[in-house]
C-alpha cells in the first residue's frame, strides 16, 4: 500500500519561507473538523525553516531546512496521547485529534523535534497534518509542495519498500534517526546542515608579488591517516566537507608545485576557515 512521504532538498531550499505562508494560509483561521483546528496567527510554526551558517569570512556558506511533523511511523507523541488522541493513518499521516487532544499539553514535550505547539487560546496540541483534508479531497501535492518555487520540497506517495529503496540508491536521510522514530520526512544533502567543513587559501611571494597558489596537493590527516585529498584550485583555495562536528584535532599538509611544503593543525568543532595561508 502507498503511504505519504516529504522529500526536502536541503541544496534547493533558498528560504523564501513561501512553504510555511501557505501553511499559515491554509490553517490560520480555518476550521478543518478531524483534521486540525485553526491554527493561531502567532507563536506557531507548523512548518519551521532552520537556518545553518557554516565557517567564517572568506569562506561562509548557508544551509536552510524546512522541518514539520516528521509522520513518524514509531511516534513518541502518539505513546503519550490519552483517549487515542493522535492516530496513525493508513496512509501513513499522523493526526493529533483537534477533540480528543483538547487539555493534553504533556504531548508538546512528548515530540522530541519540537513539531508539537500548545494553542493556548483552544488549550489544544497542535501540528502540521500533512495537509490530509487536502490529501482527502483528492490533493496530489501538500500546500508546501505546490508552493516551492525551486523544488525543494516534494510530497510523493509511494509504498515503504520503494520509499526505503529511494532513501537508500538517493542517500537520503531523516532527522535524528539515533531516536528510532521513523520519520516520513527525508532529507536530501542535508550535510549541508549537519556536518562541518576545513577551508582555506594558499598564497606564496614571488619575486616581491604576492599570488594564490594553483594546483597544491591538499592532505586531510586525522589521527595519523589520509581521511581526504584535494587541489587548490587558481585562487589557491581548498575544502574538505561533511566532516562530523566536534571531530577533534585534523592536520592539513599542504605541497605546492616547486616543493614548498606546510603543515597546519586544525581543531575541528563547527566549521573553520583557516584563512590565508602563506607557503
Ligand atoms: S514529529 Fe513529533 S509530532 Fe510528529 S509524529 Fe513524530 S513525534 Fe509525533
Ligand atoms: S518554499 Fe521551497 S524554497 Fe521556499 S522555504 Fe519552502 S522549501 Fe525552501
Amino acid at each position: 500500500m502507498s503511504k505519504w512521504n516529504m522529500i526536502i532538498d536541503v541544496a534547493e531550499c533558498t528560504n523564501c519561507q513561501l512553504c510555511a505562508l501557505a501553511a499559515m494560509d491554509e490553517y490560520v483561521g480555518n476550521d478543518w473538523p478531524g483534521y486540525a483546528a485553526p491554527m493561531p496567527r502567532h507563536g506557531h510554526k507548523w512548518i519551521n525553516i532552520l537556518q545553518k551558517e557554516r565557517g567564517q569570512a572568506p569562506t561562509i556558506d548557508v544551509a536552510y531546512v524546512p522541518t514539520m511533523c516528521n509522520h513518524c511511523d514509531d511516534a513518541p507523541c502518539m505513546k503519550a496521547a490519552t483517549d487515542g488522541a493522535i492516530r496513525k493513518r493508513d496512509d501513513g499521516i499522523v493526526i493529533i485529534d483537534p477533540v480528543k487532544a483538547k487539555g493534553q499539553k504533556q504531548l508538546v514535550d512528548a515530540c522530541p523535534y519540537g513539531h508539537i505547539w500548545w494553542n493556548e487560546e483552544l488549550n489544544l496540541p497542535q501540528a502540521w497534518p500533512f495537509d490530509a483534508h487536502l490529501i482527502d479531497q483528492g490533493w496530489q501535492q501538500t500546500r508546501g509542495h505546490q508552493s516551492c518555487p525551486t523544488g525543494a520540497m516534494r510530497a510523493i506517495k509511494v509504498d515503504d519498500a520503494e520509499m526505503d529503496r529511494m532513501a537508500r540508491d538517493e542517500g537520503l536521510e531523516v532527522m535524528r534517526p539515533d531516536l528510532n522514530t521513523r520519520p516520513r520526512v527525508y532529507y536530501r544533502n542535508l550535510w549541508r546542515y549537519s556536518t562541518c567543513f576545513i577551508a582555506g587559501s594558499l598564497s606564496a611571494e614571488q619575486n616581491g608579488v604576492v599570488d594564490c597558489v594553483e594546483g597544491a596537493k591538499v592532505r586531510l590527516m586525522r589521527a595519523g591517516q589520509p581521511v581526504g585529498e584535494t587541489t587548490s584550485d587558481n585562487y589557491g583555495d581548498f575544502k574538505f566537507d561533511k566532516l562530523a562536528e566536534n571531530s577533534g584535532a585534523y592536520t592539513v599538509e599542504i605541497e605546492a608545485p616547486g616543493g614548498r611544503k606546510k603543515t597546519v593543525e586544525a581543531k575541528l568543532g563547527e566549521s573553520i576557515s583557516l584563512g590565508e595561508i602563506k607557503l
